[in-house]
């Protein structure tokens, strides 16, 4: 699938972003192994530290979809407040957890491709268990 097309439903939840304390407007979008699109936008809450970020949401509507398709190709991120918007730690090590292979992130009119371990490199998942 075209990346473009993965990025273009990030923008789209980052529309959907409930981000009414840091007005920070994230949406994420993720491309299984199956071919699926996963999106997800930040979610705040009155207590800060509760807010979750758009690739955690976007991860876990594709964890709890399908059982047989939980591989991520691909995660798009986009905010209309920064670019490029990287996932924070916390996410990469989530993506992390299902084989995230590429980052895609809006760089002016242009996308940026980031192959997984050039932004989680020597990183620590379930084969090392
Ligand atoms: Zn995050």
């Amino acid at each position: 699938m075209d990346p473009e097309t993965v990025m273009e439903a990030a923008r789209a939840a980052a529309s959907r972003a409930y981000a009414p304390y840091s007005n920070f407007h994230v949406g994420a979008a993720i491309l299984t192994g199956g071919g699926t699109i996963h999106s997800g936008s930040n979610v705040e809450n009155a207590s800060y530290g509760l807010s979750i970020c758009a690739e955690r949401n976007a991860a876990a509507a594709m964890a709890s979809a399908d059982p047989e398709d939980r591989g991520i190709e691909l995660v798009a991120v986009f905010s209309p407040n920064a670019a490029p918007c990287f996932p924070c730690g916390a996410c990469r090590q989530v993506l992390r957890e299902f084989g995230c292979k590429e980052v895609v992130v809006q760089e002016g009119g242009r996308l940026g491709h980031y192959a997984f371990d050039q932004i989680l490199p020597n990183s620590f998942g379930p084969e090392n268990l």
